[in-house]
Order: structure tokens, then C-alpha cells, then sequence
């Protein structure tokens, strides 16, 4: 299938490496215009000038997610130069994990305001030209443990099914205006996040893959770049896993 691009402009947040660079690589792969949106200008940056350097279009942007005051300025000198910000992938996020009795209040919110606030401040931002011109794709990196839970990640399994819920109202809100919202919810894939875990933990992950495999990033590029094409138009509000059949 060939998917359909025609001069969209994307905002994709932790594009800097990981998960969010592959969806960023993808996109513009398919002819978008990519804005890498990271906490550094040094990993958002260096991003950016790859995919430029690969022919693609694309530029950075160094914004904290977490900061609505920041996140709004970013957004409206987006809106400034380029009118609508077609595309939103909030991808940005961070753990913090520990046993739910011996959390304290940073952690909590440190991991709401990175992983869900940021959702709800970037839509906010974003959605109205969207809705103007009749035409959006919003995709929100989620996790199978915001539908599973996970001992060790209140914090993180929250802001995950918290954003779920946020998907699917902005679904509801936005449908009429032609704009769609899905959310993405990765098993253990292989990036920087996952790399700390030590050995007998990685073993018994891999054990409860019925694929046997950590997955790729590109893998959940993959599906995100078909959520944020033309060709995707008919499907919202849902969640899709992607996990190696871990939840099945
Ligand atoms: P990663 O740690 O490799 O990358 C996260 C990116 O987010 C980085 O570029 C970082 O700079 C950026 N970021 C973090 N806090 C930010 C902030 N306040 N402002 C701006 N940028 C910020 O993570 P990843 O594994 O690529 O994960 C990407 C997304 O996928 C996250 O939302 C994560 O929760 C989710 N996820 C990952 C896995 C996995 O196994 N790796 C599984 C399920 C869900």
C-alpha cells in the first residue's frame, strides 16, 4: 500500500532518539515535513540534521514537554510560521520507577507531567487549526502497562492509561472536524529506556514474549506513520499493541 503524505507538517516530541527518532525517520521518509521536539537542543538537533542529511525535510525544536508555559510558546511560534501542525505524535516520556508505598510526590508527578500533561498541553495547542482546516492525526505513545498495570510503575502505568482515556475523548471531540486520535501501546522494545534492565530481568521479559524478542523501534513506526496517513482516515479512538503477543 502506498501511503499518502501531501505537504504534511509533523510535530513529533522525544524525537531525539528511541522510539520517537524512528517515527520522526518515517515520516519524513514518506515526504513530511518533521519537527523534532526534544529537551535538548543537542538530540533533537542531531535528529533533525539526519534526516536532512538523508534528503528528507526536517528541524528542531528544544522544548520541555512538562512545562505548559513552554510547550504553548513553542506551539504558537510553530503555528506562526507554519499555519496547522497536521500531525501530532506525542511520544515523549520518562520512568521513574519504585513500589508504589515508598513513592514519593516527585516521582508521581515528575512521570505525569512528562508522560500525560505533555498530551493535553501539545493537543490543546495544536488541535484548533487542525479543526479549522478539517483535517488531523494525533497518535500518543502509550504502554501495554497503562492496560496491564505493573508493579514497580504507578506512576508510569497511570499517565499510560491516563493517556488512553485522553485519546479517546479527544476522538470523541474531534471527529466531527475530520481529525483522528489513536494510541499506540508498545510492549518492551529495544531502546535506551529498556537497556539498564539487568540480565535475569531481561530473561524473564523474553519469556513472556510468545515472539521471544524485545521489538524495534521502526516497528512501532511502522504503525504510527499508517495512523498519521490519509489511508488511516476511518480509524479512531482505539489502542493498538504492539508487544510480541506478550497481552494477547
Ligand atoms: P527514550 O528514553 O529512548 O526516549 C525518550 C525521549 O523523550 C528522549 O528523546 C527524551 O529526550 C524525550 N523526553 C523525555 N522527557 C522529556 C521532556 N520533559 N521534554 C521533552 N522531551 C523529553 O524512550 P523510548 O523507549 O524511545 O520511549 C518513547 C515512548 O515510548 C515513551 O513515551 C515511552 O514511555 C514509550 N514506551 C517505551 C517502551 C520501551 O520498551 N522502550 C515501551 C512502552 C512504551
Amino acid at each position: 500500500m502506498q501511503l499518502t503524505f501531501a505537504d504534511r507538517t509533523a510535530l513529533v516530541t522525544g524525537a531525539g532518539r528511541g522510539i520517537g527518532k524512528s517515527i520522526a525517520v518515517a515520516l519524513a521518509a514518506e515526504g513530511a515535513t518533521v519537527i523534532c521536539v526534544s529537551r535538548s537542543e543537542q538530540s533533537c538537533g542531531s535528529a533533525a540534521d539526519e534526516i536532512n542529511a538523508s534528503g528528507g525535510k526536517a528541524r528542531a525544536l528544544a522544548v520541555d514537554v512538562s512545562d505548559s508555559t513552554a510547550v504553548g510558546d513553542g506551539a504558537k511560534a510553530l503555528l506562526d510560521e507554519y499555519g496547522v501542525i497536521d500531525i501530532l505524535v506525542n511520544n515523549a516520556g520518562i520512568t521513574r520507577d519504585g513500589m508504589m508505598l515508598r513513592m514519593n510526590d516527585e516521582a508521581w508527578e515528575d512521570v505525569l507531567r512528562t508522560n500525560l500533561n505533555s498530551c493535553f498541553y501539545w493537543t490543546r495547542a495544536l488541535a484548533h487549526p487542525m479543526a479549522r482546516k478539517r483535517w488531523g492525526r494525533i497518535v500518543n505513545i502509550s504502554s501495554v502497562v497503562g492496560l496491564t498495570g505493573n508493579a514497580g510503575q504507578a506512576n508510569y502505568s497511570a499517565a499510560k492509561a491516563g493517556m488512553i482515556g485522553f485519546t479517546k475523548s479527544v476522538a470523541r471531540e474531534f471527529a466531527s472536524r475530520n481529525i483522528t486520535a489513536n494510541a499506540v501501546a508498545p510492549g518492551f522494545i529495544e531502546t535506551d529506556m529498556t537497556a539498564g534492565l539487568d540480565e535475569s530481568i531481561h530473561k524473564s521479559i523474553l519469556s513472556s514474549i510468545p515472539l521471544r524478542r524485545l521489538g524495534r523501534p521502526e516497528e512501532i513506526a511502522n504503525l504510527v506513520t499508517y495512523l498519521c496517513s490519509e489511508e488511516s482516515g476511518f480509524v479512531t479512538g482505539q489502542v493498538f499493541t504492539v508487544d510480541g503477543g506478550m497481552t494477547m
